[in-house]
């Protein structure tokens, strides 16, 4: 997607340790502008499916879902929870994931109530690096018994092998950016184009 392509370009930070920052206009102070555009390009992408809900993990991912839910006919969003205790009554579904950002693992919850079979599930995020959290979410809705309809990334950083490994297992994956290399020393960013 060109134009958020061209923001990364133009407002994109590469830090040390494979990186991007975009705390300006993606996950900390927010273009909502720019999110409605991803919001159109995620609906294009997923037309042929039937989503009947939409699932993402906090926090950042919340924002994104939140604006294209409205491009699908204004489905509900969940959003699973970082949680510092597991929930033993069996309420909730819950696995580990691995944060690339943080290096450490933390448990994720979604209360069973909000996912049931019968719901047809896009998965969407703010970036895909390793694909720990997507990975995460997808075992989620595997235990609820929903259907995975397909997952969305605004930005993937190709050079990490998360959408390889994803792609492979035959996930339905579309990445609005995808990043070939970045350097931090340049700050230089070359995207795939497809
Ligand atoms: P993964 O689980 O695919 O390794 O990493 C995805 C998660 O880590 C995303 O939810 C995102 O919050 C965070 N993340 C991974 N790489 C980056 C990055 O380069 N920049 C930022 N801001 N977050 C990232």
């Amino acid at each position: 997607m060109e134009l958020l392509e061209n923001r990364i370009a133009k407002d994109g930070t590469v830090k040390e340790g494979n990186v991007l920052k975009v705390d300006s206009f993606l996950n900390h102070q927010m273009d909502i502008g720019l999110f409605n555009e991803m919001g159109k390009e995620l609906k294009r992408l997923f037309s042929d499916r039937k989503i009947t809900k939409i699932l993402t993990i906090e926090a950042s991912g919340i924002a994104i879902a939140a604006v294209a839910a409205q491009y699908f006919d204004n489905v509900p969003v969940v959003f699973a929870k970082k949680s510092q205790s597991i929930n033993l009554d069996g309420s909730v579904y819950s696995t580990k994931i691995r944060s690339f950002t943080h290096g450490r693992e933390y448990d994720v919850i979604v209360s069973k109530k909000y996912l049931s079979p019968e719901d047809h599930i896009l998965v969407i995020d703010d970036f895909l690096a390793n694909g720990c959290a997507i990975e995460g979410l997808i075992e989620i809705i595997k235990e609820s018994g929903a259907t995975i309809e397909g997952v969305g990334i605004a930005i993937e950083k190709g050079f990490q092998d998360g959408g390889k490994k994803l792609r492979e297992s035959g996930v339905n994956l579309h990445s609005l950016a995808i990043i070939d290399s970045m350097d931090a020393s340049t700050g230089k960013i070359n995207f795939r184009h497809l």
